[in-house]
């Protein structure tokens, strides 16, 4: 179990070999998690490489589950996906975390990006676009602002609707973001084929930075192939000051990780608005 303190929704008290053996109940219980209000979402800051301002926000769900603490996404978004329940999880993610952008929008004149990750059975989903066109109306989010990031673990050709799914979004005017970047068998494909705007550096690359010379270069090829074709550039998992400064070097455009800020509970995250407002 991770123990970061709990306002910031970090401890996690069910591990992967739990939940492999309570797969079964966990499933039953999750079925009513969203009705009983046991799911949250948490914010993660992405800055801007240079000013360090926060430009951005990851949307990253959590499951409180009323004993056995605060499940990892990493342990339950699986057994959601299994269930077929991740349509209806993702969408409650998705209108909470776009009603909440609005929200700050409204009251700090702030336009953050909001990023949402889709999972695979979500992309194959034909009604997926007239969920999203939906969601922004009701919400009144400009579609601009939120950035959908789909890992590039999913295959294209497993996805029958991925491609398709896609471009349907970027139509509705929404942002594409390719996570976990470099972790799949497909990078260079997905570069290809999918209309992203936006690559994000897997932190299994960054962790290395200092450490590996490869993984070194690896970041450094990527950053510049990104640019090349237009792309921005977040890296994930930004953890120490090194790290900061080869992705600085190097011209990563915006970071996200426990250097600037761990995911935040709303109301932390609001006051940290707040705080950066009366600078
Ligand atoms: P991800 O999309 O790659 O999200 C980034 C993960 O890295 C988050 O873990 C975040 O808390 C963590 N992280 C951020 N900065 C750092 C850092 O500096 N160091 C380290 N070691 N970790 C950092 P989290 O919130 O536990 O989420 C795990 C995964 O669960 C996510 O990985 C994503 O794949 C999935 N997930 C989370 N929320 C959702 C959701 O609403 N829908 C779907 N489909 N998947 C989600
Ligand atoms: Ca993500
Ligand atoms: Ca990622
Ligand atoms: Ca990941």
């Amino acid at each position: 179990a991770k123990h970061e303190g709990r306002n910031n929704f970090q401890i996690y008290e069910v591990s992967p070999e739990y939940a492999l053996q309570h797969g079964m109940a966990l499933k039953t219980r999750l079925r009513h998690a969203e009705g009983n209000g046991e799911l949250r979402v948490v914010y993660q800051p992405q800055v801007d490489a240079k000013s360090e301002d926060i430009v951005g926000m990851e949307a990253l769900v959590r499951w409180e589950h009323p004993e056995l603490g605060m499940i990892s996404p990493a342990v339950f978004i699986p057994l959601a996906e299994e269930t077929g329940l991740i349509v209806s999880i993702g969408e409650w993610v998705m209108r909470t975390a776009c009603l909440q952008a609005k929200e700050w929008e409204q009251r700090y004149g702030l336009r953050l990006r909001l990023g949402v990750n889709l999972s695979a059975v979500q992309l194959m989903e034909p009604q997926l676009l007239d969920t999203v066109a939906r969601v922004l109306r009701e919400t009144d989010l400009d579609p601009a602002l939120l950035e959908m990031e789909v890992t590039e673990s999913i295959s294209i050709k497993a996805v029958p609707n991925l491609v398709e799914n896609l471009h349907g979004l970027h139509n509705l005017g929404c942002h594409i973001a390719i996570d976990d970047f470099g972790t799949g068998a497909a990078s260079l494909d997905y570069l290809r084929r999918l209309p992203a705007d936006r690559i994000k550096v897997d932190q299994s690359f960054v962790r290395n930075i200092g450490v590996d010379p490869d993984d070194e270069a690896i970041v450094r090829a990527t950053i510049e192939m990104a640019h090349r074709l237009k792309r921005a550039v977040v890296a994930e998992g930004v953890e120490i000051e090194q790290h900061l400064q080869f992705l600085r070097e190097h011209g990563c455009d915006e970071l996200q990780g426990y250097l600037f800020c761990r995911p935040l509970q709303p109301v932390s995250f609001d006051k940290l608005l707040a705080e950066r407002q009366r600078l």
